[in-house]
């Protein structure tokens, strides 16, 4: 892609409301733009990342056997009757009519509709289990909006439900949903812990969450520095939750606490800020019951199925990898999210020699399955320090450099986590990024 030819409209003007790190970024590099509160386009840059999230969570996924399908948004509020949640979810949940009067709702989360389209279609324990998940948008009417894509109101998720014969073969499945779930978090490049989401009495192993380490983070969480342990602080420490005051503290006042539990496995504990990017649930036959879903069992029996449910935020996870992945520059993408692996600035494109040589760079590099993006700007304003500014605030993971020094037959390759800089003989440039990415 030519930098001439995407739109990528990057601003000096940090919006009033943003406070953390990726709203401020995703909205100044251009890959986000505020429709109405709580509302976000994405644009091209932000749409290639949303897309590269999506098909690394549908890739892994798809692995594991489950099955994606695609729900409508807006579902009848009699399902919502029979559930009872058109109660419960109160004013999150927003309502709409018809024409003719009649009620729906933009869909919050599915169990309900997801329920009515297996019931009476799954009739045996033969044909259990089933995973089914959809990468679709959600609305819920925060109160209050904030973060940018971290607390908006319509969002992009993953929401996945399983059914089952028993709560054996739902253990199994809520125990690959996490390795699952790992693998995707790890392909992503993300520092990342699962915690437990219950309270140690109910057994601990019914609800996990994935947790971003960012020093932003809305959750504090409580994780072990030598093996897997990690809890939310939410779910322990009933009687010291005035020790940590819960979620209020910042991650600078958490490091100074000190921790009085250890851990069962001798090492030691510590506070972590964490952003929550994913949730699996062991449901049992809450939902299935109420919405009287029943297949056959072994011994010919009617029974309600077990399910889980599975999630995961994936809007919100473009703006976790911000989160934990920027300087006082800019984004810095990690190498499975960036929308472009590459930046190939010709820093002065009037100029035709470093102009060509640049095009050959990104022809070859293309050539051999590295993606990049060729700035070829050549309006006035379009000087080497603003290409540079653009890449820093972008976040590219590296940036060729075609300048002054072609006369030495030499270009740079610049690192933007380091931002260091070193000088490489133009014919070895694509060899050298090659050995760089892998
Ligand atoms: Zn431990």
């Amino acid at each position: 892609m030519k930098f001439s030819r995407l739109f990528i409209p990057t601003t000096k003007e940090t919006p009033s409301d943003a406070a953390l790190p990726s709203h401020q970024f995703l909205i100044r590099a251009g890959f986000i733009n505020q429709q109405g509160s709580g509302l976000y386009n994405f644009l091209p840059l932000g749409k290639i990342v949303l897309d590269k999230i999506r098909s690394i969570v549908k890739e892994e996924l798809d692995n594991a056997g489950c099955n994606e399908v695609q729900l409508s948004f807006v579902t009848p509020i009699g399902l919502w009757d029979k559930s009872g949640r058109a109660d419960t979810m109160g004013k999150e949940m927003l309502r709409i009519q018809d024409r003719h009067e009649n009620d729906f709702v933009l869909s919050p989360t599915n169990e309900e509709a997801m329920v009515e389209l297996v019931k009476n279609r799954v009739k045996s324990y033969k044909e259990l289990p089933v995973n089914l998940y959809q990468i679709n948008t959600k609305f819920r009417d925060e109160a209050r909006p904030r973060y940018g894509l971290l607390r908006g109101r319509e969002f992009l998720m993953k929401d996945g439900y399983s059914f089952h014969a028993n709560k054996e073969d739902m253990n199994r499945e809520f125990n690959l949903m996490e390795e699952t779930y790992k693998k995707i978090f790890t392909r992503l490049g993300l520092d990342f812990r699962v915690v437990d989401a219950d309270s140690g009495a109910i057994g601990g192993t019914g609800s996990k969450e994935f947790h971003v380490l960012a020093n932003s983070g809305e959750d504090t969480i409580l994780v072990c520095e030598d093996c897997e342990y990690g809890a939310n602080i939410e779910t322990i420490f009933e009687d010291e939750k005035e020790v940590v005051s819960l979620n209020e503290l910042s991650y600078e006042q958490l490091q100074e606490k000190d921790v009085e539990h250890k851990c069962s496995c001798g090492g030691k504990l510590s506070f972590k800020k964490g952003i929550e990017v994913g949730h699996i649930f062991q449901l049992g036959d809450k939902y299935s019951k109420a919405l009287e879903a029943i297949f056959q069992d072994e011994n010919g029996k009617p029974k309600a199925f077990e399910m889980a449910t599975f999630g995961i935020g994936v809007s919100r996870l473009v703006a976790s990898v911000i989160e934990q992945n920027h300087d006082e520059n800019g984004c810095i993408w990690t190498k499975a999210t960036t929308p472009y692996m590459v930046d190939v600035i010709v820093s002065n494109a009037k100029k035709e020699n470093e102009l060509n040589a640049g095009t050959k760079i990104y022809e070859d590099l293309k050539q051999i399955g590295i993606s990049s993006i060729l700035d070829d700007r050549k309006e006035k304003k379009h000087t080497y320090g603003f290409k540079m500014g653009d890449f820093k605030l972008i976040g590219f993971p590296y940036a060729i450099i075609v300048g002054k020094k072609l006369q030495d037959g030499l270009v740079e390759i610049i690192d933007r986590r380091t931002l260091e800089a070193q000088d490489v003989k133009l014919e070895d440039v694509v060899s050298k990024l090659k050995e760089l990415i892998s």
